[in-house]
Order: C-alpha cells, then sequence, then structure tokens
C-alpha cells in the first residue's frame, strides 16, 4: 500500500510527525519545568498537537512522579498505560483531571520527601548514603537498629543502633519501627519510626538506605515513596567487591549473594535505577533524583 503513496505526501508525513514529536517534547518540558500546570495540559490535549502523547510519558513528566507512581495513579482512575492523551474518553479524563487537580494532599507530599535506596548486599549502599550525608547535610539519612555485632570501625548512633535481640523485639511491640525484616536470614535490621516523622514534618528530605523486604513495606505503608534501586557494573564485580571488603566469613558472603540474586531480579518494582560505576556519581544522580 505505502508503496503507492505519493513520495510528497510520505515526505509531509514524515515532518508532521516530527512536528508532532517535538510538540510533545516541548510540552514534557514545560511541564517538567512546573510552568504548564499538568490539568491544562491534559484539558488542552484533545485536537492539539501533543494529543498523541501517551499518559504514561505524561504523567512522568510531572516532577515527583516516576514510572511507579504512574503506574499506580493510572490504576487507580482506570486508565491504560497504553492509552493517548487525545485517546482518553470523556469520564476517564474526568477522573485523571480531578486526580491531578486534587493535588497531592499534606501527608503524600512529606510522603513525597521519603526515599529509599535499596540494591544487592556490597553494591555500596552505605557508601553512597555516607557520601550523600557528607554533601547534602540537609537531607536526613536514617540510622537503622540491627541485631547484629559491629564491624571495626563502626559507632553505634552513627552506622546503627546497635541493639541486642530482646531490645529489638520491644521496639518491634513498641511500635517503633516503621519496617524492619530479617536479612540474609540472619540478622534483623529496622528503621526506626520517630526520627523519620519527625523530619518529615519538618519539610526535610529523608533516605532510607534497607533492603529489598524493607523497601516493599515501605511502598506498602506509604506508597508515594520514592524507590531508587542501586545497581552494580556487573555481577562479577558485585562479587569481587563482597570478597574484598572482607568482613564477612565465607558462610556469610554465600548467603548475601544468594540474597543478592532475589534482590537484582526485583529492579523492575523500583522507580529508578542508578549504576554504582563510581560512588561520587552515583550518590550525586541519586541526590539530582531527590530534588526533582
Ligand atoms: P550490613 O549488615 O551490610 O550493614 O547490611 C545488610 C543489609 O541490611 C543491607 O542490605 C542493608 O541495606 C540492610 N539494612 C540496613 N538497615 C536496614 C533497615 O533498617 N531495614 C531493612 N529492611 N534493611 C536494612
Amino acid at each position: 500500500m505505502s508503496a503507492n503513496v505519493p513520495p510528497v505526501d510520505r515526505v509531509a508525513a514524515a515532518q508532521r510527525s516530527i512536528a508532532a514529536r517535538q510538540a510533545r517534547a516541548a510540552v514534557k518540558a514545560r511541564i517538567s519545568a512546573g510552568e504548564l500546570p499538568p490539568v491544562r495540559a491534559l484539558r488542552d490535549a484533545p485536537g492539539s498537537s501533543y494529543e498523541r502523547m501517551r499518559v504514561t510519558e505524561f504523567l512522568t513528566s510531572i516532577p515527583g512522579v516516576g514510572p511507579r507512581r504512574a503506574e499506580d495513579i493510572l490504576d487507580e482512575v482506570g486508565v491504560s498505560p497504553r492509552k493517548r492523551l487525545g485517546g482518553l474518553g470523556v469520564r476517564q479524563a474526568e477522573s485523571l483531571a480531578r486526580y491531578l487537580a486534587r493535588g497531592i494532599t499534606r501527608a503524600e507530599r512529606a510522603q513525597n520527601r521519603l526515599f529509599v535506596l535499596a540494591g544487592p548486599t556490597a553494591v555500596g549502599k552505605g557508601t553512597v548514603a555516607a557520601y550523600i550525608h557528607n554533601q547534602e547535610p540537609d537531607i536526613m539519612i536514617s540510622i537503622s537498629a540491627t541485631t547484629r555485632l559491629p564491624r571495626i570501625g563502626e559507632v553505634d548512633g552513627a552506622n546503627y543502633y546497635f541493639v541486642d535481640d530482646a531490645t529489638f523485639d520491644s521496639m518491634i511491640a513498641d511500635g517503633e519501627f516503621l519496617e524492619w525484616a530479617t536479612v540474609h536470614n540472619a540478622f534483623r535490621y529496622g528503621t526506626p519510626r520517630k526520627p523519620v516523622e519527625e523530619a518529615l514534618a519538618a519539610g526535610r528530605r529523608v533516605l532510607l538506605e534497607i533492603d529489598l523486604q524493607g523497601a516493599r513495606m515501605v511502598k506498602s505503608k506509604m506508597p508515594n515513596a520514592y524507590r531508587v534501586f542501586l545497581m552494580p557494573p556487573s555481577w562479577d564485580e558485585l562479587v569481587r567487591r563482597l570478597i574484598g571488603r572482607g568482613t564477612e566469613s565465607e558462610e556469610e558472603q554465600a548467603r548475601r549473594l544468594e540474597t543478592a540474586k532475589v534482590e537484582l531480579a526485583s529492579v523492575s518494582e523500583f522507580d529508578a535505577i542508578v549504576l554504582n560505576d563510581d560512588v561520587g556519581r552515583a550518590a550525586r544522580e541519586v541526590v539530582g533524583l531527590m530534588s526533582c
């Protein structure tokens, strides 16, 4: 069929498609920059130069909305992620507009300041978090409680609160944890709730450096938390880093590598992936994501 289309028409069609792509990119850039309210962009979409923009593309151009959040919003308003703005039914467009116009409530805004940094063992989450702590003192890095023993050089109250099993049990019983988990089938780790809630209420951004189970629990309790997955450059590099730091016994290393396989398989659950090829670069990328 297309062989019968006169070349002039094909050139014109290609030009129209380039112009439409540019129009979509320009609208997304204006939404990202806060110049164009998303509700207005949605209202004006039918018949516009950007009507073929996919709803997911539209939502992820809104500051603070990552792919996971976009998926949740679309799920809530009952719109398929494959829909284009111009193809929304009247009722779909209305419920999406209502969601956006309602804006984000105070609680949601606080949750939007909560960030999770997860990723497999030895990928360097702790090092990246420490770098962020030094460079961005206004970001609160949560200090977890753990039942594992301190490693050489670790300081109680700075790296972790090192507690015994009985203390950890009573912290659970008293509802003191935002989340907690048994990690690598060995020790328990938990995020103390109060300091996190106080920092969020004071308008600070908070970063939790936790494992996959904790990341899932935070997501279920605070769906607007933004979750970043720190990725090693390769599996071999991960093994090299784990063995190289020499802080675990061979048995513990094997256990951690088993967990790492499970953690790596969960990457699609996250809002963003950051490659830890260089600590400073990765930390800056995480801070960039926290500043959107
Ligand atoms: P490590 O023993 O190497 O310091 O930490 C082991 C694992 O526990 C890491 O994956 C770390 O992210 C995770 N972890 C540290 N603190 C917490 C926490 O408060 N909650 C959960 N769920 N995991 C944590």
